[in-house]
């Protein structure tokens, strides 16, 4: 499997709707290995199938960055169970590279899903775990670091974004 490339804020399948993942056969083993191959080479803490191009409910979150695979954390269609406390915390997103944003995420999160052979369960998570769900709950949805932006830092992230695509490959406008 080799790593695939990571979609562009702009590019439509990022918004696209994701079908829930209804097969936990052979095919979703292996989209699972291109989506570690494609988070560890951008590299990042997690990956969501959107974002390589398969619009799936299925995200990956690893913190150890491909250093220890046992930590590789599958989600299929998740959810949020609840949710509590909030910080403000600097996010980045693979993408939308080289930029970050300030935003308010949860300190802690508990997320129902299924894993890679569809056992459901759910699972707990604080500090920079619970972010990243978050942050792949919300590719899930179509949601972008802007769209949690409002007012004047919206106004200048979507400035520096505007500046920032221009060095970026082409991609289709929405
Ligand atoms: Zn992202």
């Amino acid at each position: 499997m080799a790593a695939r490339p990571i979609l562009l804020y702009g590019d439509p399948r990022l918004v696209a709707e994701n079908r829930p993942v209804e097969s936990f056969g052979r095919d979703l083993q292996d989209l699972l290995q291109e989506m570690c191959e494609s988070c560890w080479a951008a590299p990042g803490l997690g990956l969501a199938a959107p974002q390589i191009g398969v619009n799936l409910r299925l995200a990956i979150v690893d913190l150890s960055v491909g250093k220890k695979p046992d930590d590789v954390v599958v989600i299929a269609n998740p959810e949020l169970v609840s949710s509590g406390g909030v910080r403000r915390i600097e996010e980045g997103c693979l993408s939308i590279p080289g930029l970050y944003a300030t935003l308010a995420r949860p300190l802690r999160v508990t997320v129902a899903a299924q894993d890679a052979d569809g056992r459901r369960r759910e699972i707990e998570a604080d500090g920079t775990l619970a972010q990243a769900f978050c942050h792949e709950l919300d590719h899930l949805d179509g949601i972008l670091l802007p769209d949690r932006l409002r007012g004047l830092s919206r106004y200048l992230f979507l400035l520096r974004l505007r500046w920032a695509r221009r060095r970026w490959p082409a991609v289709r406008e929405l």
